[in-house]
């Protein structure tokens, strides 16, 4: 049931947030972090499911290098919680306008619970969907990885594979090339020549023709059978989880993706967003400082409405 803002408690109600935060990853849980701090009422509603959840550790972050994902959520919601802010477990299905003077929402979670929010924040990340390749979901954050940033120097001096299914991918096999002299390139789909003789000037190893699967021994591939891999790159499509957003009319850019301003501001007032649901490159570290830069808006946006 969706109460409005009108009881003593701040004058939210029981369900009636300042701010509501979609998403309770680094973005959403560092804009909860700063709006809490700002003493505004807010709430969490998080569905449990990070991008990284299947990595070890989180890599390149100042001061929590290597710390599992899970910890340094958990720490990130002890400090949320420290300065009053509210966590709902559950998966947003839609967020609507609320006809009044100011922009206000209802945010509704797929069990029918509805919140009353002043602004909200969309931080729910995206979903990296993979080639349909065998092995590649199972090994996914293991053996089959994407970002060199986040794993590259685990694996460095290792053989190491590109898988070549994605236009993105003769850029990432020249990138990987910095952590290790032994890569192979597996050309599902044709190279350019202009990539060929890029790779090859790296010293990129190219085998061409289809692949069968990806394990934990390496690649195996119709031309030469297994080749041993310590690890395979692929690039995977990046979808933001934004589905709950169809309906409100935020302005998406000709990819698909919601548009912002440099504060996070969406083109519907009142909605921010930050970190992967809006920039598919945010690492852990710059989705926190979106989601930071974004409460800092939403707060000054709640200072000087009318
Ligand atoms: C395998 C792997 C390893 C990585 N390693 C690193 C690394 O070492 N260093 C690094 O900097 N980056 C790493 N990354 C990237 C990192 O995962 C992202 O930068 C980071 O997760 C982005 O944070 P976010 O808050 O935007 O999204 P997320 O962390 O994905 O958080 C989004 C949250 O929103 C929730 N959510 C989604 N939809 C809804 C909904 N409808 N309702 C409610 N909640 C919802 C999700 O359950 C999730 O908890 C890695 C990525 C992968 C895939």
């Amino acid at each position: 049931m969706l109460v409005h803002m009108e009881r003593s408690d701040g004058g939210y109600g029981e369900d009636g947030y300042e701010v509501v935060v979609i998403g309770g990853g680094a973005a959403g849980l560092n804009a909860a972090l700063v709006l809490g701090r700002a003493r505004r009422r807010v709430a969490v509603v998080d569905s449990g499911q990070p991008r990284n959840a299947p990595a070890e550790g989180v890599h390149g972050f100042l001061s929590r290098d290597g710390v599992p994902p899970g910890e340094l959520l958990a720490i990130g919601r002890d400090e949320v919680a420290r300065y009053g802010g509210r966590f709902v477990p559950g998966r947003v299905a839609r967020l609507e306008q609320v006809a009044g003077d100011g922009p206000s929402f209802r945010v509704v979670l797929e069990d029918g619970t509805a919140l009353a929010a002043a602004r909200v924040v969309v931080a729910s990340g995206l979903r990296d969907e993979l080639p349909d390749v065998p092995g590649l979901r199972e090994g996914w954050g293991d053996y089959a990885l994407h970002c060199p940033y986040c794993h590259g120097y685990e694996v460095a001096d290792e053989p190491l594979g590109i898988l070549g299914t994605h236009e993105r991918s003769p850029h990432q096999a020249l990138l990987v090339r910095q952590w290790s002299s032994d890569v192979v390139f597996f050309a599902v789909r044709p190279l350019s020549d202009e990539d060929r003789a890029a790779l090859t000037k790296r010293d990129v190893r190219i085998v061409d023709g289809p692949v069968r699967a990806v394990t934990a021994a390496g690649v195996e591939t119709a031309a030469e059978g297994v080749v041993p891999r310590r690890a395979v790159f692929v690039a995977p499509e990046f979808l933001p989880r934004d589905g709950f957003l169809d309906g409100l009319g935020c302005e998406r850019d000709d990819a698909g993706w919601v548009r912002v301003d440099e504060w996070g501001a969406t083109s519907v007032p009142g909605v921010y967003a930050a970190g992967n649901v809006v920039d598919a490159m945010a690492q852990v570290v710059s989705a926190a400082a979106a989601g930071a830069k974004a409460a800092a808006a939403v707060n000054a946006d709640l200072v000087f409405q009318a």
